[in-house]
């Protein structure tokens, strides 16, 4: 069996940029070291999910890894938790929450108290240090952006079967919530949320920093307003699965959310310094994170690199080509320093990011697997066009992670 490296450039693959007379930032960007593996490796285009379907980076990831999102997707709550480095796990509930205004009687005069909250990290750690437990229910909010916080509510017996408190619109009072499926542990839930809920805003009306904010002028974050209530799916670890043969697996990233779904499918997860997940990310200090795993026997090691997807929200064509030349670097630091004889080694993306449309799209991504065993396609560059001639032909969500391991003869059989 080969080790597997995989390294994932988010969002790196593009449409053809008219500042750049027509090409890609792949095309543009001078890269000795990938095209040199490129040269050596099959070459082919991935859909991350299905032709056209524009992925998330969650959604793609599950993808990527084997795992199809469409069984075990399980809503933006649980995956929005995860990206703000919640600790959830299967079976916990996981809410979308707003700092809100409300006046005396709850009814809500501001869903977003103004919007800019710095003192959102603060009104947290009060929350939970005054909260923990509601019913037999552990309760834990995490900060979000602005005005936003994760809710992760633990129990043997929770349920997301249940409606929002958040009523979506001002000048009504905050809602009740309801079970939404006629069973025990939806009522009791529903329950959870309303104390919950009249909690926040018995220990946050009073608050200082809220005191301050009046003073100011400004709309006091009163209460936390509850929506979009999603379980965390049971996922099997993969070391568990019966389809596919790993151990020790390593996931280097500096992205909240890519990290919160690597733990949750068993990899161990390192962010070295300086790794930022911007565009001036260190790319090599995450090279020799690699390498140490490698050396250290992991099995499976995946490299993210944030910055190309950064760049490309901006709409930065040119600070999309740097990193790209960054992460070559970083890839020709780890083919040197490998026993490429007993190695397989990927380059893809997550999805595409065209700099022109500044957000994901559902084109399908440029894809490299180099093998030991494999005899190359002799393609001497790596990017969107040249990969459509490679001998990989299309592949579909999770063929990528079964290709990648049946090359490195990790696949089991299927059928006797
Ligand atoms: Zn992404
Ligand atoms: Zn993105």
């Amino acid at each position: 069996m080969f080790k597997v490296i995989l390294i994932v450039g988010d969002g790196v693959a593009d449409r053809p940029v008219r500042e750049l007379g027509g090409k890609t930032p792949l095309e543009i960007a001078v890269k000795p070291n990938i095209d040199e593996l490129s040269k050596r490796a099959v070459l082919g285009v991935w859909d991350p999910i299905s032709p056209g379907v524009r992925p998330g980076s969650d959604t793609s990831h599950l993808s990527l890894f084997g795992y199809d999102p469409r069984r075990y997707y399980s809503g933006r709550g649980p995956f929005e938790a995860l990206g703000v480095g919640a600790d959830i796990r299967p079976g916990d509930i996981a809410l979308r929450g707003n700092f809100a205004t409300v006046n005396d009687e709850l009814v809500v005069l501001d869903r977003r108290a103004g919007r800019t909250l710095p003192e959102n990290r603060e009104l947290v750690k009060y929350l939970n240090e005054g909260i923990g437990v509601v019913n037999d229910f552990e309760v834990k909010f995490y900060s979000a952006t602005e005005h936003r916080v994760a809710v992760v509510i633990r129990g043997t017996t929770v349920s997301a079967d249940v409606s929002d408190t958040d009523p979506h619109e001002v000048g009504v009072k905050v809602l009740k919530s309801t079970p939404l499926s006629n069973n025990e542990n939806a009522v009791k839930t529903a329950d959870v949320l309303n104390k919950l809920t009249l909690m926040t805003y018995k220990l946050l009306k009073d608050h200082p920093l809220n005191n301050v904010r009046v003073e100011r002028g400004l709309p006091p974050a009163n209460i936390v307003l509850l929506r979009g209530a999603g379980k965390m799916a049971y996922i099997p670890k993969l070391q568990e699965r019966e389809d596919i043969v790993l151990g020790k697996c390593l996931a280097v990233s500096a992205t909240a959310m890519i990290k919160g779904i690597c733990k949750l499918i068993g990899f161990e997860v390192i962010t070295p310094p300086g790794a930022t997940g911007g565009v001036d990310t260190n790319i090599m200090s995450k090279a020799e994170e690699v390498l140490r795993a490698y050396r250290d026997g992991y099995e499976f090691i995946y490299l993210h690199v944030k910055g190309t997807d950064a760049a490309s929200h901006d709409g930065n064509f040119k600070a999309k080509v740097k990193v790209i030349e960054e992460l070559d670097k970083a890839v020709g630091h780890l083919t040197n320093n490998i026993d490429l004889e007993s190695t397989v080694v990927v380059i893809t993306s997550d999805h595409a990011t065209p700099t022109s449309v500044r957000d994901h799209t559902g084109d399908p991504v440029p894809v490299l697997i180099y093998s030991p065993e494999l005899i190359g396609d002799g393609i001497s560059n790596f990017n969107e066009l040249s990969a459509r001639s490679g001998s990989l032909c299309r592949l579909r969500g999770t063929d990528l992670m079964y290709v990648t391991l049946d090359y490195a003869n990790r696949v089991r059989k299927f059928g006797a």
